[in-house]
């Protein structure tokens, strides 16, 4: 993309209204402007992001065995009644009437639709298990939206739900989920803890939520540094392996349990290194057996013929969190540095002097290869205009054609994360960006 024709509005000033880094960043480089308290439009280098981490999650989703479906946002009280929850849930459900005075409301989340779903269609213990999916904009009226994307009142969830037909089963399910959370979060570049979450009534221990640490966090978290050292794309761990799955959820969770305070201090036993800091949380897994399923009256044929009502999980990633959570854990005085895996460009292509017919001829040339992935300054301003734009986006690279280097056909490369520049031909600068 030129960034002449382009619709990134970057900021100079520091917008008041922010309080954390992320949320600075996002509006100077363009990425969102607010539209009403808590709601957001993603402008072009913020939609990329978004539908790059969208990506990965999707990719990972997708990798577990997990089918990606589409339920709507709007849903019916109807089905909220027969879980009890329309009345539970309180004043962060957004109720809304149809024109014949029906009661709707903007999902905050969608255990009882896919409850339905699965009811209307799903007969026969065989068909057993499943894990379905979506990628979908949620509403909650938050007490206090902030942090722009990262407390929203609209925001993108990723949210899974599994059925299973026994509680051996839907631990699997579970286990299955964690190890495709850590290999998400590790794609973009995060380390995410999965802390031992709250069941509230249900009970039990199967809930996890997953913290990235940052000092701006909402979250208080202890835990054990040996947990660093836990790769889970190693290979070493298979979707289809139960003894594998059971060996990972060990690994992540014992010693290397972490809590906030309220769990058990035997837990620490054994852990050396025990740590603790302020994080976000960009996930939150939950098995919570037949909590909807035996209200809304699922249940499908066993093996020997007699009805079992299903055991359920879900799984929720903050897709639109994220952008900010990674910026929280990737960023300088200077800006963004983007993880190559989700940049909105791969790189930022400035051209020192326009109108120079050496620097032009290169430019076009190294835009015309790389094309989509790179956003190319073309602006008639000051090379430190450009520099600055090009550090506060965070692309990872920065491609810088002046005039002396141009006559000699060369360029210099420069690394955003490291600030590392090398001065290459041309010829070896599109080879290193592919
Ligand atoms: P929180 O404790 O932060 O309010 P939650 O526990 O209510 O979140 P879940 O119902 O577990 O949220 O939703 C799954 C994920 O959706 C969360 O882990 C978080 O990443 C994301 N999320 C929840 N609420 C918001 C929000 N208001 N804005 C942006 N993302 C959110
Ligand atoms: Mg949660």
């Amino acid at each position: 993309m030129r960034l002449s024709r382009s619709f990134v509005p970057t900021l100079k000033e520091t917008p008041a209204e922010a309080q954390i880094a992320s949320h600075r960043l996002m509006l100077r480089a363009g990425l969102i402007r607010q539209t009403a308290a808590g709601i957001y439009a993603w402008l072009p280098a913020g939609w990329r992001v978004l539908q790059n981490i969208t990506r990965i999650v999707r990719e990972e989703q997708d990798a577990s065995g997990a089918q990606e479906i589409l339920m709507p946002t709007i849903q019916s009280a109807e089905l909220w009644r027969q879980s009890g929850r329309y009345d539970a849930y309180g004043p962060e459900m957004l109720r809304i009437r149809d024109r014949h005075d029906r009661e709707m409301l903007y999902g905050p989340t969608n255990e009882e639709m896919i409850t339905d779903l699965f009811r209307q269609s799903v007969k026969s213990y065989r068909e057993l298990p499943q894990n379905l999916y979506h990628v979908q904009w949620k509403f909650r009226d938050e007490v206090r939206p902030r942090f722009g994307v990262m407390r929203g009142r609209e925001f993108l969830m990723k949210d899974a739900y599994s059925f299973d037909l026994d509680y051996e089963g839907a631990v699997v399910s579970y286990r299955k989920m964690m190890l495709a959370y850590m290999r998400t979060f590790q794609r973009l570049g995060l380390k995410a803890i999965p802390m031992l979450a709250d069941t509230g009534p249900i009970g039990g221990n199967l809930s996890h939520e997953f913290i990235i640490l940052a000092p701006t966090g909402e979250s208080q978290v202890y835990y054990d540094a040996a947990f660093e050292q836990i790769d889970p794309a190693s290979g070493e761990f298979s979707f289809d392996s139960p003894s594998d799955l059971a060996r990972f959820y060990q690994r992540l969770t014992t010693p290397y349990a972490a809590t906030d305070e309220k769990h058990d201090a035997a837990l620490w036993e054994g852990v050396a290194d025990k740590r603790e800091g302020r994080g976000i949380e960009v996930g939150h897994i939950f098995y919570f057996g037949t909590k909807y399923s035996e209200p809304m009256g699922l249940t499908i044929a066993g093996a020997d013929g007699k009805p079992v009502v299903p055991h359920m999980g879900s799984y929720g990633i903050g897709v639109s969190r994220l952008v900010g959570a990674v910026i929280e854990a990737s960023h300088d005085e200077q800006g963004i540095i983007w993880p190559d895996s989700i940049a909105p460009w791969k790189a930022a292509l400035i051209n020192l002097k326009s109108g120079d017919a050496a620097c032009d001829a290169i430019c076009e040339e190294i835009y015309h290869h790389v094309g989509a992935d790179v956003l190319y300054d073309d602006r008639p301003d000051r090379a430190g205009v450009k520099f600055a734009d090009a550090d506060l986006m965070g692309h990872p690279w920065q491609i810088v054609v002046g005039p002396r280097g141009a006559a000699a056909g060369r360029i210099e490369l420069k690394r955003r994360a490291t600030g590392e520049r090398s001065d290459v031909t041309v010829a070896d600068a599109l080879q290193r960006l592919g």
